[in-house]
């Protein structure tokens, strides 16, 4: 099956839900003018991460299913945290999980200051907008509470005159944060708190990453997303569930819109965006704020955005998560209006998933201790041989060269071996994948007990690791020869926090969650072919788990994430608690 099939295919299934049944309904009714547009509205303060790629993945699929568009928009109109850096990075993270906005689908709400500024002024004229001068404290005991009607402001009844001439004077820079905003009359009586006149314009002098010093006023988040849905012709805005209360004020401004002739016509109908809301993502183990990511960075509990322990779409990808898994996990956990936990299992069970497909294998160990095979000539070199991938037959053969002597798992091996040990052990006999039979005879140790080399000799009938005369061997080991072996640094990545739910907790902060074994850094050494290993490629060490080259690699030592272990560990430990 093709790329292209398997994806449709894929948000197919995911799109019998209500989103769906909803534009449905609208492209039946003629309602869309002929194209379906829904946009991605990432704020630029901050890397995106797993939960957004859900929301990328409803917004980019419900657009590809019904054969319109999905705009990019950087939702910017908060300039305090927002930078070039982020938003270039947004980019890139979505194109990488195979999305594309087109080459007319990139819009910034910082674009649009202009022209909601004029909106700000028409409104002030229609008289559906005053300037206020209470403080926060005032506005706050004015809006009341939502079974009582509040106070009116009392500059709520000011002639439009009077709002301009103010109005222009906070564009002017003539007051000081604070001091004056601009409010949206609507109703101060209304159980929906959000319905209160609304601040819809605040004075910032901060200077814009986009539009620098130009302006020193700013227009509220609840004010610009429906403006830029409606300039940009946005047929179906989704967001999380957050915004299900401002849906009404959504609705007035674009009814405001509407009055002012602003709205976009597309074949002959006009357009009115609507919005909907569906549940955001929430992982066990993860937090998922982009103010806690940032902290995480800021004090460096992480090495950065696209550390691999992140729940970054950046960290993803350099952990060695693949664009295929993050969207079968999307497509898995679909698309509802409760708030629940996802565990962070069904993730990884998608990247195994993925992987198991994908992955080149090569044999690599993680802490090793030499084995010499005594019988075995000195400074001869064999070829075991092994299949790069037995999912995938295409994936060809490899020849591993071996000698006299290997590295295998320290854990491989026990002087006393348990009931249902069935690895290597003296007297025992196990294969050494590809190569041959071995059967340890004894050990050498150092003066504290540790043992240094585990002797035995093979079966020289025993080529390619098969028994010749077909007896049963229960164990088989890999290895990496000694003669060949390419050191590797390879850093084994554990879960960041150790409960299920960091953020949950009412006492702790957290951080005091906070795994201090995520990062354990191992010397290991890996098969030749592992020498060229290349970025990109995903790699499964036999019995191990999945691997992937880090850009921190260099010629002299290649450096290797582990993806993700072959098993679910955790599970395991879980289930004997
Ligand atoms: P902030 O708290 O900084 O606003 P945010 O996570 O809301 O962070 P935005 O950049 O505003 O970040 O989000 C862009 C879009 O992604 C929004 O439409 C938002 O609803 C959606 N989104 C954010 N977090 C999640 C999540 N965990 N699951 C699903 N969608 C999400
Ligand atoms: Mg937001």
């Amino acid at each position: 099956m093709s790329d292209e099939t398997m994806n449709e295919e894929r948000s197919s299934d995911t799109a019998r839900h209500f989103l769906r049944q909803w534009i449905a309904e609208d492209v039946e009714a003629g309602r869309t003018g002929g194209q379906v547009v829904t946009r991605f509205p990432p704020e630029p303060n901050g890397y995106i991460h797993i939960g957004h790629a859900k929301a990328v993945h409803i917004d980019f699929g419900m657009a590809k299913l019904f054969g319109g568009t999905c705009h990019l928009r950087m939702d910017d109109t908060n300039p305090s945290k927002e930078s070039d850096e982020y938003a270039e990075n947004i980019q890139k993270d979505i194109h990488w999980l195979g999305y594309d906005w087109g080459e007319n689908g990139f819009f910034s709400g910082s674009d649009m200051f202009d022209t909601m500024y004029q909106i700000a002024e028409n409104l002030i004229l229609s008289g559906h907008a005053y300037v206020c001068g209470l403080s926060q404290e005032e506005w706050k005991t004015y809006r009341g509470i939502p079974t009582e009607p509040g106070k009116p402001s009392p500059t709520r009844d000011n002639t439009p005159e009077q709002n301009l001439a103010v109005f222009r004077d906070m564009k002017a820079g003539k007051y000081k944060e604070g001091e004056m905003c601009l409010r949206a009359k609507i109703d101060m009586a209304s159980p929906n708190i959000h319905f209160r006149d609304p601040v819809i314009y605040r004075i910032m002098h901060t200077s814009h990453y986009h539009s620098g010093t130009k302006w020193c006023i700013y227009p509220m988040y609840d004010f610009a997303h429906p403006i830029e849905d409606a300039l940009e012709g946005v047929t179906h805005s989704m967001c999380t569930l957050e915004f299900e209360v401002h849906r009404p004020l959504y609705d007035w401004v674009i009814d405001r819109l509407d009055e002012m002739g602003m709205l976009v016509v597309r074949n002959g109908v006009k357009i009115r965006p609507q919005q909907r809301e569906f549940a955001r993502l929430n992982l066990t183990y993860t937090v998922m704020s982009k103010r806690k990511l940032l902290q995480l960075v800021q004090e460096k509990r992480v090495n950065g955005w696209d550390d691999p322990r992140m729940p970054t779409v950046c960290g993803l990808r350099r952990r060695g998560y693949t664009p295929d898994a993050i969207r079968d996990f999307c497509d898995r956990i679909g698309v509802s209006k409760y708030n629940s936990e996802t565990d962070v299992a069904l993730l990884e069970y998608c990247l195994r998933d993925d992987l198991n497909k994908k992955a080149t294998r090569r044999m690599a160990v993680l802490d090793p201790v030499k084995v010499v095979i005594d019988n075995f000539p000195e400074n001869e070199t064999r070829y075991a041989e092994a299949l790069n991938n037995p999912e995938c037959p295409e994936a060809g053969t490899r020849k591993i060269p071996f000698g006299r002597e290997l590295w295998i798992e320290r854990d491989d091996f026990r002087e006393e071996p348990e009931k249902k040990f069935f690895r290597l052990a003296p007297g025992r006999e196990v294969r050494m994948r590809g190569a041959c039979l071995f059967t340890c005879t004894h050990v050498v140790k150092d003066g504290d007990g540790k043992i240094t080399e585990i002797h035995g000799t093979y079966d020289e009938r025993s080529e390619g690791g098969n028994a010749w005369d077909g007896r049963k061997i229960k164990g088989t080991l890999h290895w990496v020869s000694v003669a060949h072996a390419v050191p590797l640094e390879v850093r084994l990545y554990d879960r960041l926090f150790t409960v299920p739910a960091p953020d949950g907790d009412p006492v702790h902060p957290f951080t005091d969650f906070l795994n201090p074994d995520s990062l354990r850094v191992v010397t290991a050494y890996g098969e030749a072919a592992l020498a060229d290993a290349q970025p990109d490629t995903p790699y499964q060490f036999e019995r191990i788990g999945y691997f992937c080259l880090d850009p921190d690699s260099t010629p002299e030592k290649p450096v290797f994430n582990r993806t993700v272990t072959l098993k679910d560990t955790w599970a395991k430990v879980a289930g004997k608690a």
